[in-house]
């Protein structure tokens, strides 16, 4: 079994851990001591958006943590005799995160997906997670680079931050404005605020 705590697959390098010890050891701790980080969700048409520009590359490259979600990272990390120990599902992180949110009542920011998705996540957190406290929620289909918005996001002053723009833009947004924050875990969420809405 390969115990290396990264695996490099196309120059993104990969946290090898089971999602539990990923949140146990690297993102709960980082979240009771008001520690900034940004965690990318990979899947392979990140990496092939990543292998074709490299600004893009960059941009995740600067991420904390690049966490494997899609069997086709884990298979290319076997093909390459570097296993990775286990799929990290953006989707499952982005749950157990709030969970752990409601737990502790901290606060979310929710940024992205159409209007009505947008709505409804709120709703289904209000509902599902009663203990979070809302900082705020903006759809993505609006200028979210305005500065007066982005200003905006940043009094809110959120513990987690649940970017769903898609990609490349979710990461970009990330990487442009997370140095305006003084705490936050940031993470691209794709598709997640569509599941979450059902
Ligand atoms: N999205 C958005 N603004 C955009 C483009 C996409 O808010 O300009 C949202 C979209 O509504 C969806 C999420 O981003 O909720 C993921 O979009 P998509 O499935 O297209 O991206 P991918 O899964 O390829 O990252």
């Amino acid at each position: 079994m390969n115990l290396n705590n990264y695996v490099s697959i196309m120059d993104i390098e990969f946290i090898n851990t089971t999602k539990n010890n990923f949140l146990d050891q690297e993102i709960y701790p980082r979240l009771n001591q008001q520690e900034k980080c940004f965690i990318v969700t990979a899947n392979p048409e990140i990496l092939m958006k990543a292998r074709e520009d490299a600004v893009y590359k960059q941009t995740i490259q600067s991420a904390d943590f690049v966490i494997p979600d899609g069997i086709g990272v884990i298979m290319a990390s076997k093909y390459m005799n570097t296993p990775l120990q286990e799929r990290i599902p953006g989707t499952e992180v982005m749950m157990d995160l709030l969970a752990y949110a409601n737990e502790h009542r901290l606060s979310c920011y929710f940024l992205g997906a159409k209007d009505f998705v947008n709505e409804k996540v709120v709703l289904e957190v209000e509902k599902q997670f009663p203990n979070i406290e809302i900082a705020g929620n903006q759809h993505g289909y609006t200028d979210v680079d305005d500065p007066t918005f982005v200003e905006k996001v940043v009094k809110s002053n959120p513990d987690l931050i649940f970017v769903a723009l898609g990609l490349p833009r979710q990461e970009q947004w990330v990487e442009k404005h997370i140095d305006q924050f003084n705490k936050g875990i940031f993470m691209g969420v794709g598709g997640s605020f569509d599941v979450l809405a059902g």
